[in-house]
């Protein structure tokens, strides 16, 4: 039973390196030491991501608490844990993610008000203001970085800044960006950021992360109603015993390491980025010249995936789309907008811009094949690639 190797330009699982996949081959036992410091050397080098400079994460009021799961168990402990009972907390949802923690805040019992704006639009940092300083009720907020469902990018480091001058703690689901396009914890007051390790960090799935200040950890001690995914023992007892409370996955943990490594050696998260937004340049430019919109303006597009409207012409149908692109060892998206249809295409994983060109060049086979025009002319020029640090 061989599959033929694929591309994944999806936003996780997604397309790994040989290195990474090779760490997965060794067993380890999860009481030996040489698993305890792999653990150890992993959530450091993971705050040394989130600043982006080792000597500042040594320093740092940082923590990194490691979660078994996909990424929405570390998205549930963070808010879960670091969340007062008594909490208010004001969502914004423009996407899945962010109705995903509206819900996960609702299944515990918090107080929640949602700033809903739609499928795709950013929150504006005027709007949350006024928000806040209508309500002084509201303790908490949380908000995702990189909206995964459309691709647009919110702006977190003007949301934390003005909901902290207020005296407002900030969640973050930081999913889809962490490991490109940094939050510096020095620059962006986050009190919890959450992330795991199978989006930019490129290592496979099955354990999430939570950064969050010590005082924040410290003082969360009883929050959580949930036993597994209790951030504050995890962290205890980690810190007490150097090993997870239960069944580490202990595969995924050394596949980690090995795309820590080959993220070290790339250049850090800027070059991440930097190769991201190559790949993104060379697929919107592409597909646009077949007559493929992306769904959001440009300046609000993170370069992780892109959404793209699907061609309105009776003989396009998304499944056949996708298993004709499937057929030439291309993985795609199907959108996740209530709207409109899309599809959806990652830039982020082990690819880089000859990746995309034959993607693109795959692309224009099958409409060909599906007898699909160009649903709308080309512009004259493709736009400019979107910079990582936009909007
Ligand atoms: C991938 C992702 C998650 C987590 O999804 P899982 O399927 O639980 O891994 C959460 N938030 C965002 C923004 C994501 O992109």
């Amino acid at each position: 039973m061989h599959t033929p190797p694929r591309l994944l330009l999806t936003p996780g699982p997604l397309s790994t390196a040989p290195e990474t996949r090779r760490a997965l081959a060794d067993d380890w036992g999860s009481w030996d030491d040489a698993f305890r410091e792999l653990t150890r050397h992993v959530c450091q080098r993971l705050v040394e991501v989130a600043f982006d400079e080792p000597s500042a994460a040594h320093a740092s009021d940082i923590a990194c608490v490691p979660m078994q799961g996909s990424g929405t168990f570390a998205v549930e402990a963070m808010l879960g844990s670091l969340v007062p009972r008594g909490a208010h907390v004001l969502v914004l949802v423009n996407g899945a993610y962010g109705a995903r923690m509206q819900r996960i805040l609702q299944v515990m019992g918090r107080q929640v008000t949602v700033l809903d704006q739609g499928d795709w639009e950013p929150p504006s940092p005027e709007r949350v203001a006024a928000l806040l300083d209508a309500d002084s009720s509201i303790s908490d907020v949380a908000m995702v970085h990189c909206e995964t469902t459309s691709g647009v990018l919110n702006p977190v480091e003007a949301i934390a800044a003005l909901a902290a001058a207020r005296g407002r703690r900030i969640y973050v689901d930081a999913m889809s960006s962490f490991g490109a396009l940094t939050l510096d914890p020095r620059r962006v007051p986050w009190t919890g950021l959450a992330a795991s390790a199978n989006k930019c960090l490129e290592g496979v799935p099955g354990m999430g992360f939570v950064l969050a200040r010590r005082g924040a950890l410290e003082a969360s001690r009883g929050n959580a109603s949930s036993l597994s995914l209790d951030l504050h023992d995890q962290w205890t007892y980690l810190e007490r015993t150097g090993q997870w409370r239960f069944t580490p996955p202990t595969h995924v943990v050394a596949a980690l390491r090995a795309a820590l490594a080959l993220h070290q050696a790339e250049g850090g998260s800027a070059a991440r980025a930097a190769r991201y937004c190559r790949n993104h340049a060379v697929l919107v430019a592409g597909l646009r010249a077949l007559g493929l919109e992306p769904l959001v303006p440009e300046r609000l597009q993170s370069p992780i995936i892109v959404s793209f409207l699907c061609p309105d012409h009776p003989r396009f149908s998304f499944d056949a789309f996708y298993r004709a692109l499937h057929t030439r060892g291309f993985v795609i998206y199907p959108g996740k907008l209530t709207r409109v249809d899309t599809f959806r295409v990652g830039c982020i994983g082990h690819l880089f811009p000859d990746d995309l060109h034959r993607f693109v060049r795959a692309v224009a086979d099958v409409l060909g094949e599906l007898g699909v025009a160009a649903p709308t002319p080309p512009r004259a020029a493709p736009r400019p690639a979107v910079s990582p640090s936009t909007p």
